[in-house]
């Protein structure tokens, strides 16, 4: 699935009235995203799983991401930082760790203390749009961890696959997430351009929850009325099915500076999950 097949369903965009404000050409990044969508080239790692600096173990089995963020992407710039990666369009061409399964094999038999929980991803997605390899590994993986007991949080700008529903192949009470930040595509195709169209990932996602799966819904980084005019509450409404919702907002971009009003803004957009979540039942965080 890629940028082209976007779902001709409608959407629950169409509801809303929405203005989204054009991309800086300081942080466009084009040519990220590669819509020929060749098969993955592969690299060898010597490590997999790792705990990071947030206090909870990761995997990314995938250097690069093809959904081309242009908030702009923290792991991208971590990855130019530290050598990994050149530029955004080495980024956006991802390349899979080819080796993961075996070095996942040898750390958990290796290890005498097993993770509770693993995250998938960091600083990559494991639903990749348009990578079937990709997902096929992240299904792999989690498949491997939950075996071992070791439960999973996948958060993607994809779509989950129905697979995750599948108690006898992934038994543990792994957390399903996307991240999700507005209903309007035009936002999402100025500012998330290679990522699932928002229904496509809400629809994956209810579909886990129907299912009995535990969901969640980062809606992170939320964008000021400067970047985009929209109704938190409009969005809130699409995934109030969900077990957690954490809300944060937007830094590392110039457009949004954390001055008080922008303060003040996310503020009041946190009274309003706050008061969303206790409503409902549903478990609340504020980054
Ligand atoms: S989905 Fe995540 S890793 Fe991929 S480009 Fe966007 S922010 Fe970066």
């Amino acid at each position: 699935m890629g940028e082209g097949s976007a779902s001709t369903r409608s959407t629950p965009t169409s509801r809303l009235a929405t203005v989204t404000k054009g991309v800086p050409a300081s942080l466009d990044l084009g040519g990220m995203c590669d819509p020929a969508m060749r098969p993955l080239d592969t690299i060898e790692r010597k490590t997999l799983l790792y705990r990071s600096g947030l206090g909870f173990h990761c995997i990314n089995h995938v250097l690069g991401c093809s959904h081309g963020c242009r908030y702009p992407c923290y792991a991208l710039l971590m990855a130019r930082h530290h050598g990994r990666v050149r530029h955004s369009v080495d980024w956006g061409r991802p390349r899979i760790v080819g080796n993961a399964l075996a070095l996942l094999e040898r750390e958990l038999t290796r290890k005498r203390v097993l993770p509770s929980d693993v995250h998938l991803c960091l600083t990559t997605d494991p639903f990749m749009v348009g990578h079937p390899e990709v997902e096929t590994m992240s299904l792999a993986i989690i498949e491997r961890l939950n075996r071992s007991g070791i439960r999973c949080s996948l958060l993607t700008k994809g779509q989950l696959p129905e697979e995750l529903a599948d108690r006898g192949r992934f038994p543990c009470d792994n957390t399903h997430g996307i991240s999700l930040v507005s209903l309007d595509e035009g936002f999402r195709r100025s500012w998330e351009p290679g990522a699932a169209p928002y229904a496509e990932r809400i629809e994956a996602l209810r579909r886990l929850h129907d299912a009995g799966r535990r969901t969640r819904v980062h809606i992170e980084p939320y964008p000021t009325p400067g970047v985009v005019v929209q109704d938190l509450s409009a969005i809130l409404a699409e995934v109030a099915f969900v077990d957690h919702i954490y809300f944060s907002g937007w830094n590392y971009n110039p457009r949004v500076p954390r001055d008080d009003a922008a303060e003040a803004f996310y503020r009041s957009q946190s009274h309003i999950v706050q008061a969303f979540c206790s409503q409902r039942g549903i478990e609340c965080q504020i980054g």
